[in-house]
């Protein structure tokens, strides 16, 4: 049920960030993407589309505003103005920009845009227009035939689900199976035991 694709990007997606057992491997925005969509479904199951790009968009800024606050609160510390709860920690900086990052991939994706692609197209119209040699070479990725669209991103996340799904009937059967095993095996151990106690009376000398 699960292509290779998806497979990969949720196996990517799941592993450990620092698991010394796996070659490191730098996130591609494509396992981002499938990740993101997959998870996304479980609080919209009837799709991306259920939230308008304004909506993903008004997510992207409220997380924009979090992470406003707390360079709001750093440049307070830097001037030594009072009114800070808490002094800001870099995990808490790093969060709320993946924040940003997690909306702005799902309101990318409700518009049909591949972000990677999109952002290093981009860069590379700037730095053509304004004189400098900086390129991020797009051409495997331009040459890939590989549907970029809402739609595929939707099926690719579907498909991880029907996946799942598909191994939640199965470990649903094996608990069935599990227990009839279980029973049959107390039945044939009740058998056996009877058994042992016949041959036991029968081998004992009759009379004595
Ligand atoms: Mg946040």
């Amino acid at each position: 049920m699960l292509n290779q694709d998806t497979a990969r990007a949720l196996v990517a997606a799941l592993s450990p960030a620092n698991d010394a057992q796996q070659p490191a491997q730098a996130l591609t925005f494509d396992a981002f993407r499938a990740a993101n969509v997959a998870r996304c479904l479980k609080w919209h199951p009837e799709g991306l589309e259920s939230w308008s790009p304004s909506d993903w968009l008004t997510a992207v800024t409220g997380e924009l505003g979090e992470l406003a606050s707390l360079l709001k609160m750093r440049n307070r510390e830097r001037d030594g103005l009072p009114g800070n709860k808490f002094s800001p920690t870099d995990k808490q900086v790093a969060d709320e920009l993946a924040d940003v990052l997690t909306y702005l991939d799902l309101l990318a994706a409700t518009l049909g845009v591949d972000l990677g692609r999109a952002a290093a197209q981009k860069f590379n119209e700037v730095s053509e227009r304004v004189g400098f040699p900086d390129r991020i070479d797009l051409r495997v990725k331009l040459n890939d035939e590989a549907p970029s669209n809402a739609a595929h991103w939707h099926k690719v996340a579907m498909d991880a689900r029907a996946g799942v799904e598909d191994l939640q009937r199965e470990v649903a059967r094996l608990k069935v199976e599990n227990a009839r095993l279980a029973e049959e095996t107390m039945r044939l151990q009740g058998l056996l035991n009877a058994a042992h106690q016949i041959v036991g009376e029968l081998a004992r000398p009759s009379g004595i």
